[in-house]
C-alpha cells in the first residue's frame, strides 16, 4: 500500500492514545485523533505530529454518546474518508473494592469500555471489509486477563472486550480484517495518578512500569503488513505480571 489509510484512534489526546497517534503518524497513517474533553492537549499532539511532517485531524466527542459518535463518523463517510485502522484506546478507570463500588462506577467503566467499543467500530467494520483490509486493535488491559483487586468493574470491561475481540475477528478473518488487543500492565500515564505504585511494582517481575512508547511500538506493529497473518489475539504488555 502506497498511500497509507487514515488512522483513527480514540482517546488519542493523552497518555497511551497520544503516542500511539505519533507513532501511526510516524509510519504514514494520516491520524483522526478522537478525544472527549482536552482542547489544549489534543491541540498539543496534532501540533506534534505536524511539526514531525504528519497529518492530524480533531474529532471531538465522547464515545459513549452514540448519537455523537454516529454523527462523526457519517460525517467522515461524506467526505470520503475511509478509516483503515482503528484503535479503540478511550478508557477510564474508577477502583473502589467490589463491596464499596458505586454503580455509577461499574457502568461508567463498563459502558466506556464496551459500549464506546461498539459504537465506533460498528459503523468501521463493513468499510473495511468491502476494502479486503483493516486493523482494529483494542486497548484492553492486564486486569482483563488475570483481574486485579480493586477492579471488578475495569476487569469485567476490559475481559468484555477481549471477548468482543476475539469473536469479531472470526467474522472478519477471511476478509483480510485483523482485529487484536493489547493488554498492557502498569504505563505511566494520568491514569495511574493516585494508585499504590510502589505496592504494584512489587508484583511485577521487571519491576518497573511500562511506558507509552512501549505499547504504542506493539499498536504500530499490530497495524502494520508484517502482523497480517495476527488476529484474535489479546498480547499481554505487562513487565512478566499474569
Ligand atoms: P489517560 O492518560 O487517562 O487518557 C485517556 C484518554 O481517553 C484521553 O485522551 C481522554 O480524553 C480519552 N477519553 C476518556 N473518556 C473518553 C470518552 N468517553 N470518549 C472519548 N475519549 C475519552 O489514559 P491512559 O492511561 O493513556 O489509558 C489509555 C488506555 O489504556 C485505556 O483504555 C486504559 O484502560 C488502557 N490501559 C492503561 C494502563 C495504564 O496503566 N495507564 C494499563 C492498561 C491499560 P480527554 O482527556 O479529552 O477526556
Amino acid at each position: 500500500m502506497t498511500h497509507k489509510p487514515h488512522a483513527l484512534v480514540t482517546g488519542g489526546s493523552r497518555g497511551i492514545g497520544a503516542a500511539i497517534c505519533k507513532t501511526l503518524a510516524a509510519a504514514g497513517h494520516p491520524i483522526l485523533l478522537n478525544y472527549r474533553s482536552r482542547d489544549e492537549a489534543a491541540e498539543a499532539v496534532r501540533a506534534e505530529i505536524e511539526a514531525a511532517g504528519g497529518q492530524c485531524r480533531l474529532l471531538k466527542f465522547d464515545v459513549v454518546d452514540r448519537p455523537a459518535t454516529l454523527e462523526a463518523l457519517a460525517q467522515l463517510e461524506a467526505e470520503g474518508v475511509h478509516v483503515g485502522v482503528l484503535v479503540n484506546n478511550a478508557g477510564i478507570a474508577k477502583d473502589e473494592s467490589f463491596p464499596a463500588m458505586s454503580y455509577e462506577a461499574w457502568t461508567s467503566v463498563t459502558r466506556l469500555t464496551l459500549d464506546g467499543f461498539f459504537n465506533v467500530t460498528q459503523p468501521l467494520v463493513m468499510p473495511m471489509v468491502r476494502k479486503r483490509w483493516g486493523r482494529i486493535i483494542n486497548v484492553a488491559s492486564v486486569s482483563g486477563v488475570i483481574g486485579n483487586r480493586g477492579q471488578v468493574n475495569y476487569s469485567a470491561a476490559k475481559a468484555g472486550l477481549i471477548g468482543a475481540t476475539k469473536a469479531l475477528a472470526q467474522e472478519v478473518a477471511k476478509r483480510g480484517v485483523t482485529v487484536n488487543a493489547v493488554a498492557p500492565g502498569l504505563v505511566e500515564t494520568d491514569m495511574i495518578e493516585g494508585a499504590p505504585v510502589d505496592l504494584i511494582l512489587k508484583a511485577i517481575p521487571m519491576r518497573r512500569m511500562g511506558t507509552v512508547a512501549e505499547v504504542a511500538s506493539l499498536v504500530g506493529w499490530l497495524a502494520g503488513e508484517d502482523a497480517g497473518y495476527v488476529t484474535g489475539q489479546a498480547i499481554v504488555m505487562s513487565g512478566g505480571l499474569g
